[in-house]
């Protein structure tokens, strides 16, 4: 567990929260609302806000954007603690915990590509089947090589055949000695704060790690949240549903429990969320075209603070 310390008078323990964008495009006002609402609770609180560059992805991030995120935030007067963790600088970290799930005997090396999971789901589906999708919307993987035998994995492996690293959800789940839940803190997407029964299920068996990344989003953030001591996680709504995901592994690794708070998201004008390739709301072009931080928290719906 990370060490929390009191804070005279109030009885509640200091926070660590972070901000984690990823380096693959500019930061828009999106992130300026979720950077400002972990930054405020930090100094509301006493705590820590901490800056993680998810870079895992080395195919789309990119140095000039993990430069601009540090120079929008101090511009937007941001200040975080302590140094920068990049996740592509431990990749070390990852591969303990995906060898202590293969040890669990909770994975197994996934060789369908994109495309024959995408037929075999085409074939199901033109057959009559319901074949069930996640929470954004992909197929489940279809698992044909989850019951591969040890030797049999061995020799694909060996061949050179691609893999990813799956986790076999349903091995997973018969883990848990008790239901799953996480503790929402705000009122989040469905509108008051308390514990949250967590579906990990509804992802189906997900990926791990793969070939040329050796981790993924969900595995580095639940590593990463540890290892930084993250007390309270606030994020988008977008995250609400992979928060059962990231509880999983927690409890499957042993890892502490942070508290959640998923906020509601900045739209554009049409309804949708913002998005990093449509540099219109980028914090950068803003900012050329004269608009000032509190320019910035006003049409991130911050102002007044909210
Ligand atoms: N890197 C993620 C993003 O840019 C955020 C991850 C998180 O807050 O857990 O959307």
């Amino acid at each position: 567990m990370p060490e929390t310390k009191a804070i005279a008078n109030t009885g509640l323990s200091s926070p660590t929260v972070r901000f984690a964008p990823s380096p693959n495009g500019l930061l828009h006002v999106g992130h300026a609302r979720s950077a400002f609402l972990n930054w405020r609770f930090a100094r509301d609180h006493g705590g820590a806000f901490l800056l993680r560059i998810e870079d895992i992805d080395t195919t789309r991030a990119r140095p000039e954007f993990d430069a601009a995120i540090r120079e929008d935030l101090a511009w937007l007067g941001l200040d975080w603690s302590g140094p920068v963790r990049r996740q592509a600088e431990h990749f070390s970290d990852y591969e303990a915990a995906l060898s202590e799930l293969r040890r669990l005997d909770l994975l197994y090396p996934a060789f369908l590509s994109r495309n024959e999971a995408a037929d075999r789901v085409r074939q199901a589906e033109s057959s009559g089947e319901t074949w069930p999708r996640d929470p954004d919307g992909a197929p489940h993987y279809p698992g044909d090589d989850r019951n591969l035998t040890e030797p049999q994995r061995t020799r694909r492996m060996a061949e050179g055949k691609p893999y990813a690293w799956r986790l076999d959800m349903k091995k997973a789940l018969d883990c848990l000695q008790e239901p799953l839940t996480w503790e929402e803190f705000g009122a989040g997407p469905q509108g008051k704060a308390g514990r949250i029964a967590a579906d990990p299920a509804a992802w189906g068996d997900v990926v791990l790690a793969r070939r040329d990344v050796p981790a993924s989003y969900h595995l580095a953030v639940a590593v990463d949240d540890a290892i930084q001591g993250i007390t309270d996680v606030i994020r988008g709504e977008d995250l609400f549903a992979a928060t059962a995901v990231h509880r999983l592994l927690q409890l499957l690794l042993g890892l502490p429990e942070p508290r959640y708070r998923h906020h509601g998201l900045v739209l554009d004008a049409d309804g949708r969320k913002l998005s990093k390739s449509d540099g219109a709301t980028s914090i950068a072009s803003l900012r050329l075209k004269g608009a000032s931080p509190s320019d910035i928290m006003a049409m991130a719906g911050l102002l007044p603070e909210s």
